[in-house]
C-alpha cells in the first residue's frame, strides 16, 4: 500500500512504537543498526503474530540489535479494558490510552459472524445531530498502534470457540477524518508481514468526506460504507452537515466513479428516524438516487440519545420503507440494535459515562 512507500521518506524518529511501523521502516530501521534486511520480518511478525510485547523476548535477534532497539523504541503496550456484557453476547471495550482519553470498541456475535466495531478518533467534528460522540466533538486522532490495541484487547475477550470474523471502523470517529493514519492500520492489518486479515473482512464508514473515499478506494481494497440518511440536501445538512461542503449530488456522484470490485458494492447506512426520514417518499427518492450505483442500503433502528428529540421508527415503519426499497430492486437489511442495555450500540458510545459524569 501507498502509506508504506510515503512514509519511507521521513526517519523514525526514536521513540517511536513498532506497531505503528511498516515492514519498509522496521527495514530501514535495522539498517540503521547494521543489521541485515530480512531482521524486520522476523521482528514484525514476533509483535503481530506472537504478540511480543517487548523486544527483550525476540531471541532469534542478535543481542546487540535487541539492545539497540530497546534502547531507541518501544512496542506499544496492550492496554487494558474495562468490558461490559450484554445480555445478547454483545461485549463493550472502555480503552484507556496513554494519555488518559478513553475510545470504545464493540465486539458483536452473531449466529455466523463475529464482528469487531472500531474506533478511529478520540471523538469526532462531524456533528451529526443524532450521534453521540459528535456531542464531545473531536479531542485528537488515534494512532495506528492505538487503533490496533483495539484488536488484540478486543481478542482477549473472546471464548474458546470465537474468532473476529468482521472488522468494521463504524465506533468513534470518522475514519477518512484521520487518513493517513488508517491507510497504515489498514496496511498493518492486512499485509502478510503484519496480521494477515483479508481486506473483504474490513469495512471503513465514512459521513461523506468524497476526496477522501476515492483516495481510500484506489490505495486500498477495503470494502466502504457511507452513512446517508436523508435523500433531500435540505435534510442531510441538518443531520449531518459535512453535507454542506460535499452535497448529495457530489457524494453519489463520487460513488458512482468509485472503483469499485467486481462483486462487491457500497453500502448505504440509513438511520431511521420517525417523521424526519422514514416516510413512503422518502423510500421512493432513496430509490432513484441508489438504484444507478453499485450500493446496497443498510436500515439502522436509531438508538436514542439523552436530551435529543429524536425517536426512532418503529419496527413496522422501517419494513415498510424497506419493503419500497426491495420492490425497486434495491437490496436492503435491517440492522438490529444490539448491546442496548450496555449503551453499546451504534451511535451510543462515550454518552454513558460522560451523562454521568
Ligand atoms: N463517522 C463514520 C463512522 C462512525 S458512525 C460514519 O459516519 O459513518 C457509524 C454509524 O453509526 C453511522 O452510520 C452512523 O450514522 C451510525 N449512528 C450514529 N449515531 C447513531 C445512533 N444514535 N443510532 C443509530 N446509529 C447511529
Amino acid at each position: 500500500m501507498d502509506a508504506n512507500r510515503q512514509t519511507l521518506a521521513e526517519p523514525t524518529p526514536a521513540g517511536a512504537d513498532f506497531r505503528d511501523l511498516t515492514l519498509d521502516e522496521v527495514e530501514q530501521v535495522v539498517a540503521n543498526a547494521g543489521d541485515r534486511a530480512y531482521r524486520g520480518r522476523q521482528i514484525l511478525h514476533w509483535i503481530h503474530a506472537r504478540g511480543a510485547e517487548s523486544f527483550d523476548v525476540m531471541r532469534d535477534l542478535p543481542a546487540s540489535l535487541r539492545a539497540y532497539l530497546k534502547q531507541n523504541f518501544t512496542i506499544g503496550h496492550p492496554m487494558s479494558a474495562i468490558v461490559s456484557r450484554s445480555s445478547d453476547g454483545t461485549r463493550r471495550l472502555l480503552l484507556r490510552l496513554d494519555d488518559g482519553e478513553e475510545i470504545e470498541s464493540v465486539i458483536i456475535p452473531t449466529e455466523k459472524r463475529v464482528t469487531l466495531c472500531m474506533s478511529s478518533q478520540v471523538g469526532c467534528a462531524m456533528a451529526c445531530e443524532f450521534c453521540a460522540t459528535a456531542r464531545m466533538g473531536l479531542h485528537r486522532n488515534m494512532t495506528s498502534s492505538e487503533m490496533l490495541s483495539q484488536i488484540s484487547a478486543a481478542r482477549r475477550e473472546l471464548t474458546a470457540d470465537e474468532e473476529i470474523t468482521n472488522y468494521v471502523f463504524m465506533g468513534m470517529g470518522e475514519p477518512l477524518a484521520n487518513y493517513p493514519r488508517l491507510v497504515r492500520t489498514l496496511a498493518i492489518m492486512t499485509s502478510e508481514w503484519g496480521m494477515g486479515i483479508s481486506p473483504r473482512r474490513i469495512t471503513v464508514s465514512t459521513v461523506g468526506l468524497v476526496p477522501m473515499m476515492e483516495r481510500l478506494l484506489s490505495e486500498t481494497p477495503v470494502n466502504l460504507a457511507v452513512s446517508l440518511h436523508a435523500t433531500t440536501n435540505e435534510l442531510r445538512d441538518r443531520l449531518a452537515p459535512i453535507n454542506k461542503r460535499y452535497p448529495l449530488e457530489v457524494l453519489l456522484d463520487a460513488c458512482r466513479r468509485l472503483p469499485i470490485k467486481r462483486r462487491s458494492r457500497i453500502t448505504f447506512e440509513y438511520v431511521m428516524l420517525a417523521g424526519v426520514n422514514d416516510s413512503p417518499a422518502d423510500a421512493r427518492r432513496l430509490v432513484k438516487l441508489i438504484a444507478p450505483l453499485r450500493g446496497k442500503v443498510n436500515l439502522i433502528f436509531f438508538n436514542p440519545l439523552p436530551d435529543s428529540p429524536l425517536r426512532s421508527s418503529s419496527r413496522a415503519a422501517v419494513e415498510a420503507f424497506q419493503a419500497i426499497l426491495k420492490n425497486g430492486s434495491l437490496t436492503a437489511t435491517i440492522r438490529e440494535s444490539r448491546g442496548l442495555d450496555i449503551a453499546a450500540a451504534c451511535g451510543q458510545l462515550y454518552a454513558e459515562q460522560h451523562s454521568a459524569a
